[in-house]
């Protein structure tokens, strides 16, 4: 309910903005604020007001798992790398976050990164509230995080799509296949290339089948059943939608992540530490740290 309820406010927020640029344009002499300006700064207001507190780990501790991956037993970089980079001599990892909430945690993430050497991938949720609001034709979206992405981008991490297609076919009543070649032709409309996805844990997924089962490759049966409504999935495969790779489908065998704020790990934090130090040349591991949790 909270979730709809932002929506709507930054639903507002940009039809308001939209409305005082034609004022702005038809009254020369107003002070001028660049709308795009205010809209980013207002849906960062929003954002951070209500996902901020969320924060778990400290970004001393981030810093303390990037020291850690910088030493010369590790490589480390985005996923679309280390499914192409086979190196017995190294620990290759793969470093991914998915952007559920807070895009404003994911930057001040990725600038840790950057002043750290390290690179990683992004993956962007259209159907979180930072993205934007739906309507019967498709997502409009938040115009103003569009400088995000790129800033992400420029820092030098790969972005991706975080697959929540359930949600979009059942829940927003769209085609998938049409509204994730809008979604490809946006991130191409910003110049930033794209691909790979991750699947998306949402409330319709965990009720259902994991979001990935979308994909003709990964799909167990071509149809769902939800609220007594019958949905087609599997129609389409992975490379027909677009993409080169699934996060979880690509080649690792050890897979650390702080889903739900908690790392797999009976340890926690440390643990993941500590079997870092255990890892040895030729592990492949994918990390998963969500944005979300970070920066207490
Ligand atoms: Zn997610």
């Amino acid at each position: 309910m909270k979730r709809s309820h932002n929506l709507i406010i930054i639903g507002v927020i940009l039809l308001l903005i939209n409305g005082c640029k034609k004022d702005i344009d038809s009254a020369a002499k107003s002070p001028i604020i660049p709308p795009i300006d205010s809209l980013y700064a207002e849906t960062e207001r929003i954002i951070r007001n209500e996902y901020d507190f969320r924060a778990i780990f400290t970004w001393n501790q981030y810093k303390e798992l990037l020291s850690k991956l910088k030493q010369d037993k590790f490589i480390v970089m985005p996923i679309n790398e280390m499914r192409n980079t086979f190196d017995e001599s190294k620990v290759v990892v793969g470093l991914r976050h998915d952007i559920d909430f807070n895009p404003f945690k994911a930057l001040e993430m990725s600038k840790i990164e950057k002043d750290n050497g390290i690179r990683s991938t992004y993956y962007i949720l259209a159907t979180a509230d930072y993205y934007g609001y739906f309507n019967l034709s498709g997502v409009v979206r938040n115009r103003s995080m569009s400088r995000l992405y790129k800033k992400l981008y420029d820092n030098g991490a790969e972005i991706g799509i975080h697959n929540d297609l359930l949600t979009v076919m059942i829940s927003n009543k769209l085609d998938p296949f049409v509204f994730n070649q809008n979604e490809l032709a946006f991130y191409n409309s910003l110049n930033i290339p794209i691909y790979g996805t991750a699947a998306h844990g949402s409330p319709i997924a965990k009720a259902t089948v994991p979001n990935y089962m979308m994909f003709s490759d990964y799909a167990k049966k071509d149809t769902l059943e939800y609220n007594q409504e019958k949905y087609l999935i599997g129609q389409h495969s992975l490379k027909e939608y677009g993409f080169e790779y699934e996060a979880y489908f690509i080649n690792f065998n050890i897979y650390y992540s702080d889903s739900g704020g908690k790392w797999n790990d009976p340890e926690g934090f440390d643990g993941i530490l500590k079997k870092l130090d255990d890892s040895k040349p030729g592990d492949r591991i994918q990390i998963l740290a969500h944005p979300d949790w970070w920066g207490k």
